[in-house]
Order: structure tokens, then sequence, then C-alpha cells
């Protein structure tokens, strides 16, 4: 069966989209960490950071890209906002499709926890 993320890519799962084109989905996360909490994803699969190939640099440079034009139209560019790749366990890795958090909206802490 297709991952989650795969599934709300596909539609088959609900989900609140902020921007999709043919090589990236962004979405906001079901459980906000932040005023504004959007998962951006690729639209293929690709498990975590560890699965990339040469290959994949543009596309990640792509959801990278497209975070802060996100950030710009909600209104954060300039009082900031934070990007976020977990990858496996320690870094609380739940859901194996990767996906860049993008945080703002709050004062974020440094160290992350
Ligand atoms: P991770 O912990 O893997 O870095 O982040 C996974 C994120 O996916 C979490 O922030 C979690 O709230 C979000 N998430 C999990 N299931 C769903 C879902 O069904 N829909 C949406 N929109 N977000 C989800
Ligand atoms: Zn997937």
């Amino acid at each position: 069966m297709a991952c989650l993320f795969c599934r709300i890519v596909s539609g088959e799962i609900p989900a609140k989209i902020a921007y999709r084109d043919d090589d990236v989905v962004a979405f906001h996360d079901i459980t906000p960490q932040a005023p504004a909490h959007v998962l951006l994803v690729p639209t293929r699969h690709v498990s975590s950071l560890n699965d990339l190939t040469p290959a994949d640099q543009e596309l990640v440079g792509k959801l990278v890209y497209r975070a802060a034009q996100l950030a710009g139209e909600l209104g954060y560019a300039e009082r900031g906002y934070r990007t976020v790749f977990n990858c496996n366990a320690e870094a609380g890795q739940t859901v194996f499709h990767i996906h860049l958090h993008l945080l703002a909206g709050r004062s974020m802490g440094w160290p992350p926890g």
C-alpha cells in the first residue's frame, strides 16, 4: 500500500493543500507545532534523506525554494521561520516519505529539542 504522504499527494487522503506542482506538494500539518506549520513533500516517494541520490539534488532545492516562497506568501519572510528535515529515529522522523517542515509564527528555541 502507498505510504501516507503518497496518499495525500494522490488525493486519496484529504489535506489542506497550500501548493502543488508536478514535483512538489505542500500541505498544512494535521498537528501544527506553530501558528503556521506546512509540510513540503516530493510527489515521488523517497523514504528518508538517506535515500537521496545525486539526481535528487534539484528536487530538494525545489522543496527549499518553495518553502521560502510559501513563508513569504504567509507573511513570515521578515519575522523569520524555520525549515527542518527529520531523518530517522533520533531526529524524530515518523513518516517515511521525506518532508520539509516549514514552521513560523512564534519564537523558536535553539538548540532544538
Ligand atoms: P516527522 O515527525 O516525520 O518529521 O513529521 C511527520 C509530520 O506529519 C508530523 O508533524 C505529523 O503531525 C504530520 N502528519 C502525520 N499524519 C498526518 C496526516 O494524516 N495529515 C497531515 N496533514 N499531517 C500529518
Ligand atoms: Zn510516499
